[in-house]
């Protein structure tokens, strides 16, 4: 049997809901589709076929939500990585108006889960707040809220400087984009019900699991693990930043590089200081190219995230970087100490965009969310399963553009290395 690692030291981990037992496969099992990944991706593909009557099991190497799912900020956030009007200059208006419709329905979707399955995670649409940095990010989001406005979407607004300090607690921005319908969740608590709910429906669930290799032909899939041989028509990979954790013969794991991020939450505070942060409750990310981001977690904590370790190992200084970064932005928690430090990896793609597409008959993945996959992979998992249907879909460059493999994929860390210091200059000059 293979090592099956528990969840970090998160806040999440720390205050989830009971986890439900989903034995490691023993015995091989005959299904309609396999998903290879136990967080939001696979488990909302599995939802997906699972309404529309086709047996599914969801595989998954560690416990349900082990990967980015369980661990990340929750934050549910209404933008792309790029802003709407350079979607627009990049893609055409139309496109531009799609993906943006997409975005709002994707977060329907993750609500939608939450509300017919009666999930304990806390959804809320509080609100997320972009918070300018400099002035070219401000002018950025302004040109954002004159697109939306162009087509039709008025929600989300422009906050002053002092609205901004009001609203996040800290004086440090020039301003910010407010959109009131983003929503935050306990990732951990979302994924666990949303398993509990497919296992009440039949969906067969294997933690523990590790898909080790896989084999296609012409009446079907095999995918191998290490308890026994998972038989299916359709093979859906929903196994995003750590696709390499197990070499399955594809490609998929040079087509994304995983970087990490890392967390940290402060001990509980007093709900007057929580209150005089964020009176409102907001989520709050910035526009630095090496951006942290913010929120009220379980237990009266404020949790800061932001870049982790490049090479992806577990580093004291990493934590540090981010407790000076958290005091820079709120100097009167200084002195208050920080009780959980975790990290995790997302998967970053070279246009920006998760990808959702087919490598054979048999077999189809969704992947690449990088910061953004709370809000999408509820519709990039239900795109999964209409792929695995036979059925075609409209996602855009999320589908459409070509997602090969990076060049000199195995440079990946030199390389990110020179980026950061990159970034560090530009976030030093505020560009
Ligand atoms: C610290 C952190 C903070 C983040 N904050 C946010 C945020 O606030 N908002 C946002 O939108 N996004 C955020 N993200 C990104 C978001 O969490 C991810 O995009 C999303 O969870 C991806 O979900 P997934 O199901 O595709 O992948 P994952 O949740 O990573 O699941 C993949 C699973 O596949 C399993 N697996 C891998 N290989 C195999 C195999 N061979 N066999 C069986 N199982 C396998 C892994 O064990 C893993 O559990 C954050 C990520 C991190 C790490």
């Amino acid at each position: 049997m293979s090592k099956i690692l528990p969840h970090p030291p998160s806040i999440w981990s720390s205050s989830a809901n009971p986890a439900q037992i989903f034995p490691p496969l023993a015995g091989d099992l005959r299904t309609d589709a396999v998903i290879v990944g136990g967080g939001f991706t696979g488990l909302s593909a599995a939802w997906h076929l699972a309404k529309a009557g086709v047996g599914c099991a969801v595989i998954e190497a560690h416990d349900i939500g082990w990967g980015a799912s369980g661990r990340n900020g929750g934050m549910a956030v209404l933008r792309y990585k790029t802003s709407w009007a350079g979607l627009a200059r990049r893609h055409g208006e139309d496109e531009a108006r799609h993906l943006h419709g997409l975005l709002l329905s994707a977060l329907d979707v993750l609500e939608g889960i939450v509300s017919e399955l009666g999930i304990d995670c806390g959804f809320s649409r509080c609100g997320h707040i972009t918070a300018a940095n400099g002035k070219s990010a401000l002018a950025m989001l302004q040109a954002d809220i004159e697109w939306l406005a162009a087509a039709g979407d008025r929600a989300p607004r422009m906050l002053t400087a002092a609205e901004t300090a009001e609203l996040t607690g800290t004086g440090c921005y020039l301003g910010g984009y407010l959109d009131p319908r983003a929503a935050g969740i306990h990732p951990l608590n979302y994924a666990r019900g949303l398993a509990a709910g497919l296992a009440g429906r039949g969906v067969a669930l294997h933690s523990g699991t590790p898909a080790v290799a896989i084999q296609e032909d012409a009446q079907g899939v095999s995918v191998a693990t290490p308890g026994g041989t998972v038989r299916a028509g359709q093979l859906l990979i929903a196994t995003n930043a750590y696709t390499e954790l197990f070499g399955l013969g594809t490609d998929l794991h040079r087509r994304i590089v995983p970087v990490s991020t890392s967390v940290i939450t402060t001990a509980p505070l007093p709900v007057a200081t929580l209150r005089q942060l964020l009176p409102e409750g907001h989520l709050v990310s910035d526009t630095r190219h090496l951006l942290n981001y913010f929120r009220i977690a379980p237990g009266n904590r404020l949790m800061f995230g932001g870049r982790g370790s490049l090479t992806g190992k577990e580093s004291r200084s990493v934590y540090s970087g981010l407790e000076r970064k958290l005091v820079e932005a709120f100097p009167s928690l200084a002195d208050v100490p920080v009780d959980h430090r975790w990290s995790g990896k997302v998967a970053v793609t070279l246009d920006d965009f998760p990808h959702v597409s087919r490598l054979g008959q048999r077999v189809s993945f969704a992947m690449g969310y990088g910061g953004r996959g709370v809000v999408l992979t509820g519709l990039l998992g239900r795109m999964l399963s209409l792929l695995a249907m036979g059925e075609t879909v409209r996602a855009g460059p999320m589908h459409a553009a070509p997602f090969a493999p990076i060049p000199f994929h195995g440079l990946r860390i030199p390389a990110m290395k020179a980026v950061a210091g990159y970034y560090r200059l530009l976030d030093a000059l505020r560009i």
